[in-house]
């Protein structure tokens, strides 16, 4: 089966950079962020994940914060 009939998608808010994810047969999916309707099918958006899982799909939502949160603080110790 190929990788585009995955269940859950997860993706980057191309406004303003959070991921979340949404199943993947939706056309939009409105960012927690921003509020911004991400059309989830347009070639700007930035796929993280493709999968089946729903719990792989929060994990993977959850592990880009984190990545998100220890950037900003590492930038933040570089200013220093
Ligand atoms: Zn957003």
């Amino acid at each position: 089966m190929p990788a585009i009939n995955k269940r859950y998608i997860v993706f980057i808010c191309p406004r303003c950079g959070l991921p979340r994810y949404s199943r993947s047969e939706q056309k939009n999916a409105k960012c927690f962020g921003c509020g911004y309707q991400i059309p989830i099918k347009s070639f700007k958006v930035r796929i993280l994940l493709r999968t089946d899982s729903r719990s792989e799909a929060v994990k993977a939502v959850k592990d880009y914060k984190m990545k998100i949160c220890s950037g900003i603080r590492e930038s933040a110790r570089q200013r220093r």
